[in-house]
């Protein structure tokens, strides 16, 4: 059993704003299971499949993959025994016809926001690195012992597709438009908790878990 009661999280936050380092945290200390849809739809691009074509027509250019596909891969994976437990969610939702389906589905417990500007997020998405399992590192910020190589898992590390000038600009304006909308939907319900993502990501992994120490 688990012995706390937030058991379905959410972390919202600009792209950059450090939503999968901090998940990582989160899960470990509410012992539930992190998912990123970004990183489950980035797994079937890989593939040569239609499936993969279509996902790749949306994600490169920094477009939201459509609703009916994007809730078909994650709703139905949180069902699976794996997040029995609960799961931290990073990625999804990303509007509110998705939020709202996940509300169908599940009661969500609290919603972190990782707040940073555009311009942070911009200066933290330029020159950012990534293995195959999403670990991540900054050519200047956060360098890997070796050079392209995941000082995690050996794996070479590349730039995402969409980590590239337009893709950047039209991943955050869409962000701005559709996401934060989810802010106030969950403020409403009173489970949204605003943290200041600017801070070193050692800080922000403090201040999340001082909350979750008092809270959890
Ligand atoms: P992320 O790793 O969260 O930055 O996601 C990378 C890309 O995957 C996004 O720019 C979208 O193209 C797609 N994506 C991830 N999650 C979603 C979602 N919930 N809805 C639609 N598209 C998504």
């Amino acid at each position: 059993m688990n012995k706390h009661k937030l058991q379905r999280v959410i972390l919202l936050g600009p792209q950059g704003s450090g939503k999968s380092t901090q998940s990582i945290i989160i899960g470990r200390y509410l012992k539930i299971r992190e998912i990123s849809s970004g990183q489950i739809l980035r797994q079937y691009l890989r593939g040569n499949s239609d499936l993969s074509r279509e996902l790749k027509a949306y994600i490169t250019p920094g477009l939201l993959v459509p609703d009916d596909l994007v809730i078909r891969l994650i709703v139905h994976r949180l069902k699976n025994k794996l997040y029995k437990n609960g799961f931290m969610l990073d990625g999804f939702p990303r509007n509110i016809h998705q939020a709202k389906v996940l509300d169908k589905n599940f009661k969500i417990d609290m919603v972190f926001n990782l707040q940073i500007s555009n311009q942070e997020a911009l200066k933290r998405l330029s020159g950012r690195l990534v293995c195959k399992h999403g670990h991540i590192w900054h050519v200047k910020h956060k360098k890997p012992k070796k050079k392209n190589i995941c000082d995690k898992c050996g794996l070479p590390l590349y730039v995402r597709a969409d980590d590239t000038g337009v893709a950047i600009r039209k991943r955050l304006s869409i962000y701005r438009k559709k996401t934060e909308k989810l802010l106030k939907y969950y403020k409403v319900q009173n489970k949204l908790v605003v943290f200041d993502g600017e801070k070193s990501i050692k800080k922000v992994s403090q201040d999340i878990l001082k909350y979750l120490k008092q809270n959890a």
